[in-house]
């Protein structure tokens, strides 16, 4: 589902473009129509699944519909990572927006600690707050909530094994009682349904199944640049000359051909497969690999969700899949019903970060392998922290007039 059949503003529409997403996540497509229209939400879902703009989203969208003055939304967060995360997705989602933000979290010093004051007691939008923070400045000051309209529980499970739940009733009890909540929350234990009921009202439930390549596959990286791939693979063939079945997954089918003729030329025996195909040659390729005529299969993503061929031993990904849930469909050719197999990922520079939401999906860091020397020089060796990307895509935005600044949140607005 595309973000505009949502019906979002349209500076938001523009901003969800610049950050790079295309089609809306499952969890997405669940929660933003609920949380537009006003419901209270519990929603099951794990970080990786894009559960962060599942709220962002649609409260971004009624802020900029009816703009209004004091603290809107209140995020309760665990950890001072996630609030400051949370809060630069905001910063991102609401750089065409008269919308502002803050993050309050503790461990800072006392010059933080004066400029989340300021912005309590000031016009901000979004507080994204951890719960020990937030209550201590409730101990010392007032802070107008009148005009509340969400409060967010973002990683309930977690902050309840992390004792906070009376803070986090304390924090509610200066809330307004007409507002909506949502939480979210990885799992679905006792705990966590004795809150919900205690904070929601009537609230629709969504769960998000997250599927895991199987617990066989041994998944590795390389960093790599476009044109050393074909190259690299050549090595791994080479090498690892006990696969006698490896597909190949890549995103296009125009790659298809390319890659495939490319690996002929080195003397392998290679067929491709796309929907460009008609059913008849399709059933022959298909036919050459699995009686191991063909050693490799190069293939396009429609292709590992539906066919079962069996024995596969080395899943080699050319690129990195754009939707999460691709990569663990073409992870999971290999490895089927108990046995292992080996899922190698190539990875360029500007797939970097399709790969960490890949990595935070599926819960792990897949294993970065050096390329072997006589490949010669990588320039793509060193990946950019996440901080990095976020900043350089920032970049790219197309300025307002002046740059917001971000210590002065009431500037947005100028
Ligand atoms: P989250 O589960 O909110 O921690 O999101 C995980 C990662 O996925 C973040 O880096 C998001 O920027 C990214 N992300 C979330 N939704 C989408 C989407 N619809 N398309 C592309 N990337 C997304």
């Amino acid at each position: 589902m595309r973000f505009d059949e949502f019906e979002l503003n349209d500076q938001l529409l523009e901003a969800i473009s610049y950050m790079g997403f295309e089609k809306a996540s499952p969890i997405q497509e669940k929660a933003i129509p609920e949380i537009l229209n006003n419901h209270d939400l519990i929603a099951f879902a794990q970080t990786g699944t894009g559960k962060t703009a599942a709220f962002v989203l649609p409260i971004l969208h009624k802020i900029a519909q009816n703009p209004d003055s004091g603290i809107n939304t209140l995020i309760i967060v665990p950890t001072r990572e996630l609030a400051i995360q949370i809060e630069q997705q905001i910063q991102g989602f609401s750089y065409f927006l008269p919308v502002n933000s803050i993050a309050i979290y503790g461990g800072g010093d006392g010059a933080d600690y004066s400029v989340e004051a300021k912005a309590l007691k000031k016009h901000t939008d979004i507080i994204v707050a951890t719960p020990g923070r937030m209550i201590s400045h409730l101990n010392v000051g007032k802070i107008n909530f009148e005009n509340l309209k969400h409060l967010v529980l973002d990683e309930a499970d977690r902050m309840l094994d992390m004792g906070f739940y009376d803070d986090i009733m304390r924090i509610v009890s200066y809330l307004p009682k007409k507002r909506q909540t949502l939480m979210f929350s990885a799992t679905m234990p006792p705990k966590i349904k004795k809150l919900a009921q205690s904070i929601l009202i009537k609230p629709k439930e969504i769960s998000i199944e997250l599927s895991k390549p199987a617990e066989g596959v041994v998944q590795e990286a390389y960093f790599v640049g476009d044109e050393l791939k074909t190259r690299l693979i050549t090595h791994i063939l080479a090498e690892k000359k006990e696969y006698s079945s490896v597909l190949i997954f890549t995103s296009t089918k125009a790659k298809v051909n390319k890659i495939a003729s490319g690996l002929r030329g080195k003397g392998y025996r290679v067929e491709g497969i796309s929907s460009d195909l008609d059913q008849k040659r399709r059933e022959e390729v298909l036919m050459e690999f699995r009686s191991h005529r063909a050693r490799v299969l190069v293939a396009t993503d429609v292709l590992s969700r539906g066919i079962d061929i069996k024995e596969i031993s080395l899943i080699i990904n050319y690129d990195v899949p754009h939707d999460a849930e691709d990569y663990v469909h073409r992870v999971g050719r290999t490895a089927r019903a108990e046995t292992t197999g080996v899922a190698i990922t190539l990875i360029n520079k500007s797939e970097y970060r399709k790969f960490l939401r890949i990595e935070k999906l599926i819960g792990k860091e897949v294993p970065k392998i050096g390329l072997p020397p006589e490949l010669g020089n990588n320039s793509e060796a060193e990946p950019p922290s996440e901080q990095r990307i976020f900043k350089q895509n920032k970049k790219n935005f197309r300025r307002p007039k002046r740059a917001p600044n971000r210590d002065n949140p009431a500037e947005k607005h100028s």
